[in-house]
């Protein structure tokens, strides 16, 4: 079912300034229900009168009540119920519904990643084999039950259950990803009919279902990976049209030293053979550029970025040569200087984004722009052992990643209320088998919440980092509003 947009009450209010009128529900929760549009709500022979009425004497017809900023304002033992009917969340009460639509950041459509970043917050893994009882993706089937069974109760409740407060999300937008340890390139589900849906189709359902804009990260592919090429090349047709340019929050190409190709680099110009070292860093300079050059038509849209992380060279130490922001820097200049000559010889060529020598100088001026935004020193040390064994635990990186999982499990341990997890920004994430974990990017707790999928009872690979897996986020804690 469609539901009507919400139209953002404050349509003014956003950090970042990159809300409009048109885009329903980009901002933090403030929704006009003078602007609603009450859809036909499907009961599917069930009883919702009690939860219904409620709802009807707290969220006004005509005018805005200013009381009622988020899910948790309502009275949900008064709500309970206006849920029932919806197979994905069945066997889950509506507090313990809010949970996951106010904490969700991440849907695990594909688990697991080629790309063997060393820093990698999630400590990708490449997919697992799957059989029987192992799945390493998500099922389109389980995935449509997941959105549409948001939409549903979005349109029975007539605002976004995920929205958050007016000022939450460090007073910034909040967004949805569909993937927590995976490159966006690789997204893929296959339904029933054999119909591939990508990325866009995965990010577009969740954006509808959730009220959020996506996120699409990649570290870039290899270049001679038709496949991949191709994809891309519709991803950026695709975002590049006026009518898609604002469907995403974010559109990054991650940069960095901790790449598998480049990792491999250091690796052997520590121990010496320095033609390797130089080929494997050649590779990742020609990835990046590829990757940038496909991209051409978006570095003029607002959600074109970088991902660009390296260490600060005072606290990693001695051991952390390769993998500072200098080294960053250099490398930067290099793959822009790649990008030059592709653009050169499209110039010269087919002329596919090049039609004029001086549109070179602009891409590349705005390109410096932006990575000069980008760069950050935030490398989290837990979980990285082929990091580790490259720099050690000699230094201030891992001395503060240890310090702040112990942080993490105490305050998990404090916490007794929802909102003492929302406040704190921790991020929930769905598994592909519908299981619901939280993290915080240094440190991972199970809950005892699950989604209803027909796969929930296959096995999925560990979410990390860090999983506590004896530290379980229980009913009692999710109830206790
Ligand atoms: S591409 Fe992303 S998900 Fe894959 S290993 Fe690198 S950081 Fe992790």
């Amino acid at each position: 079912m469609k539901i009507a947009p919400i139209i953002p009450y404050y349509t003014n209010f956003n950090f970042n300034n990159k809300v409009k009128n048109s885009n329903p529900n980009r901002n933090n929760i403030q929704y006009s229900t003078n602007n609603f549009v009450y859809p036909p709500v499907y009961f599917k022979g069930v009883n919702l009168t009690k939860a219904q009425a409620y709802l009807d004497s707290v969220i006004p017809k005509k005018g805005f009540n200013r009381r009622l900023q988020e899910i948790y304002d309502l009275d949900l033992d008064k709500l309970d119920g206006i849920q029932e009917g919806i197979e994905v969340f069945k066997g889950l009460n509506i507090k313990e519904i809010a949970f996951i639509a106010r904490t969700l950041f991440s849907v695990n459509t594909n688990r697991g990643c080629y790309n063997m970043c060393s820093h990698c917050y999630a400590n990708a893994m490449p997919p697992v084999k799957e059989s029987e009882n192992v799945i390493n993706k998500m099922s389109w089937e389980d995935f449509e039950s997941l959105t549409n069974g948001f939409k549903e109760l979005n349109s029975r409740l007539r605002f976004y259950i995920s929205a958050p407060k007016l000022g939450g999300f460090n007073r910034g937008e909040r967004y949805i990803t569909a993937f927590h340890d995976a490159d966006c390139m690789t997204l893929n589900l296959v339904d029933a009919e054999g119909k591939q849906h990508d990325f866009i189709d995965i990010s577009n359902a969740l954006s509808e279902s959730t009220g959020f804009r996506g996120i699409f990260d990649t570290t870039g592919w290899t270049p001679t990976d038709r496949r991949m090429q191709e994809r891309a090349e519709k991803f950026a047709k695709y975002y590049s049209r006026p009518e898609n340019r604002d469907k995403l929050f974010q559109f990054n190409i991650s940069i960095n030293p901790f790449h598998s190709l480049y990792t491999k680099s250091i690796e052997e110009k520590r121990a010496g053979n320095l033609e390797r070292a130089k080929k494997f860093r050649r590779l990742y300079i020609d990835r990046i550029a590829n990757a940038i050059y496909t991209f051409t038509p978006l570095i003029n849209t607002r959600s074109f970025s970088f991902i660009l992380r390296g260490f600060d060279r005072g606290d990693i130490g001695k051991l952390g040569e390769g993998f500072t922001m200098e080294d960053l820097y250099k490398l930067n200049q290099e793959i822009l200087i790649k990008l030059q000559t592709k653009y050169l010889d499209d110039l010269a060529g087919e002329r596919k984004y090049i039609k004029a020598k001086r549109r070179i100088n602009y891409y590349l001026g705005v390109l410096n722009y932006i990575m000069d935004r980008q760069y950050s020193d935030g490398v989290i040390l837990v979980d990285k052992t082929r990091l580790l064994k490259n720099v050690g635990k000699d230094n201030n990186y891992y001395q503060s990643s240890m310090e702040q999982v112990k942080k993490d499990i105490d305050t998990i341990k404090s916490s007794s209320v929802p909102t003492d997890f929302i406040d704190k920004q921790m991020a929930g994430i769905v598994d592909s088998n519908g299981d619901y974990y939280i993290t915080t990017y240094y440190t991972t707790f199970p809950t005892e919440l699950k989604l209803n999928f027909k796969n929930k009872n296959k096995q999925t690979p560990p979410i990390r980092p860090s999983l506590q897996e004896d530290l379980i986020i229980s009913r009692d804690v999710i109830n206790n509003v």
